[in-house]
């Protein structure tokens, strides 16, 4: 299985458009340090790739990686499809930005794809243009990452869905309660046994999440947020990181006290332009190397 990282920023990404905090700052003087809308592309099989959630970023994201750049026919793409881990904005709006697919397959939980799909309307606006068909992402058994009859037995990505929380986006805050709102995944290739979790969005740490994260030779986890006062400390929200549905990196209950104890290779992604890890030189990286944890970068390469 291979693993394309195409993004590792939260919402807004790094630098952010309308911020001029240090972090922002920080990378429009080194453009080094920019960090993308957090992203993950996933080889499903030979030649055909499934995008993790489209961020407003995706356009930019594809040109960056050859893997996923068209041909050789005129409009022939790798892309097969769009894997949603929740109805976020910043996960699900570069969907419309790929209107000159001849389709668009997207799979998402029930609840995800009623956001999306009667919320936001993207289906019905995205009619004239393309073809999105909905496949059912499920929290129970695998399913295979694509579907398609020409897929030998035995082969191919399978995916899983687990559920994280019930967070529901802003602009669907009073939809009925569900728990498949925010999921993690857990990919899975039966040709070279390696599992991946994926799960940007992390409001508590479940027995079902630990469980599959002990299972995983590669965990991608949540790293918005360093501490838990980081988003009052720096003034972006009167809330706490847990309180908007962001468990911290450090201090108790802290995801870094977690994963350090799993046999994984774990790294954090989803970072906020608040977090002091979007600074090379903060000593921050030091205490999580120490822990045997990473730091994904856009453009990094995993192979499981
Ligand atoms: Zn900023």
């Amino acid at each position: 299985m291979l693993l394309q990282v195409l993004g590792t920023a939260a919402g807004g990404g790094i630098p952010q458009w309308n911020c001029a905090c240090p972090g922002c700052s920080g990378a429009r003087a080194h453009p080094g340090r920019r960090r993308r809308h957090a992203s993950l592309a996933v080889r499903a099989d030979e030649g055909r790739w499934y995008l993790v959630n489209a961020t407003p970023d995706i356009g930019d994201q594809i040109e960056a990686h050859p893997v996923l750049h068209p041909g050789p026919g005129p409009r022939q793409t790798p892309i097969a499809g769009v894997v949603l881990t929740d109805a976020e904005l910043d996960h699900t709006l570069g969907i419309g930005r790929l209107r000159e697919a001849d389709r668009l397959e997207v799979l998402a939980t029930t609840p995800v794809r009623e956001a999306v799909d009667v919320r936001l309307r993207l289906g019905a606006v995205l009619t004239p243009y393309t073809a999105l068909t909905w496949r059912e992402l499920r929290c129970r058994g695998t399913q295979p990452l694509h579907a398609g009859t020409d897929v030998p037995a035995g082969c191919g990505v399978r995916i899983s869905a687990v559920p994280v929380s019930g967070k529901r986006p802003r602009y669907a805050a009073d939809a009925p309660g569900d728990d498949a709102w925010v999921v993690a995944l857990r990919l899975y290739d039966p040709a070279t046994g390696g599992t991946a979790l994926y799960a940007p969005a992390v409001a508590a740490w479940s027995e079902a999440l630990h469980q599959a994260a002990a299972e995983a030779d590669c965990v991608i986890v949540d790293g918005t947020f360093w501490d838990d006062e980081e988003p009052r400390r720096t003034g972006i929200s009167p809330r706490t990181a847990t309180g908007m549905g962001h468990l911290p990196i450090d201090g108790p209950g802290g995801t870094a006290g977690i994963l350090a104890t799993l046999s994984a290779r774990c790294l954090y992604t989803h970072l906020n332009n608040t977090n002091p890890l979007v600074d090379p030189a903060a000593p921050q990286h030091k205490r999580l190397a120490r822990l045997g944890l990473e730091v994904a970068e856009d453009g990094m390469v995993i192979e499981l």
